[in-house]
C-alpha cells in the first residue's frame, strides 16, 4: 500500500519498529484510518474469540449466536488486502491457541497454499487450508470459526 511492501506492514501491525511506516503514517490520512481501523476490529475480534473460547457448556443455539455476532464485526463495507485479512483471522485464532501458535499456523498455511499469490481463488483455498490446520490444533469448533470468518472476509488482490 502507497509504495510500502504488505510484509512491513504486517510487521508494523505486529508491533515491530518500521520506521518507515510510523513517518508515512505522519502525513497519509488514508493509512492511518486504515491502521486505526484493523487495530479496533483486532479489539473486537479478540474480545469476541475470548467470549467463545469461555463459553463452554452452553447451548449449540447460543453458541450459534454468538458466532453469529462475532462474525458481524467482519462485515464492513470494506475490502481487505489478504495480509490485512490474515491479521484479522490471526486476532480470531489468537485467543484459542494463543499468539505464537497462532502466527506459526498461519505462516506454514500461507507458505503452503498461497505460492502463486493471493487472487481470490488463492484466498479460499489458504482459508480452507488454514481451517483444517487449525481443526486439527485446537479442535472443530475453532476450525469452523476460522473457516466461516474467512469466508466472510471481503478479500481483493494485493
Ligand atoms: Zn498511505
Amino acid at each position: 500500500m502507497h509504495g510500502i511492501d504488505e510484509e512491513t506492514w504486517l510487521a508494523f501491525l505486529d508491533g515491530e519498529a518500521a520506521p518507515g511506516v510510523e513517518g508515512h503514517l505522519r502525513w497519509c490520512v488514508e493509512c492511518a484510518e486504515t491502521v486505526e481501523q484493523l487495530r479496533a476490529l483486532r479489539g473486537t475480534l479478540l474480545a469476541e474469540a475470548r467470549r467463545l473460547r469461555d463459553a463452554a457448556g452452553i447451548s449449540e443455539a447460543r453458541m450459534e449466536q454468538m458466532l453469529d455476532a462475532c462474525l458481524e464485526q467482519l462485515a464492513c463495507d470494506r475490502e481487505w488486502t489478504p495480509q490485512q485479512a490474515t491479521y484479522l483471522l490471526r486476532s480470531l485464532l489468537e485467543p484459542f491457541c494463543g499468539a505464537g501458535a497462532a502466527k506459526t499456523i498461519t505462516e506454514l498455511t500461507i507458505r503452503k497454499s498461497a505460492s502463486q499469490g493471493f487472487d481470490p481463488a488463492g484466498w479460499r483455498l489458504f482459508v480452507g487450508n488454514l481451517s483444517r490446520n487449525v481443526e486439527s490444533i485446537c479442535g472443530i469448533a475453532t476450525g469452523r470459526l476460522i473457516a466461516r470468518a474467512g469466508f466472510s472476509l471481503s478479500v481483493g488482490s494485493a
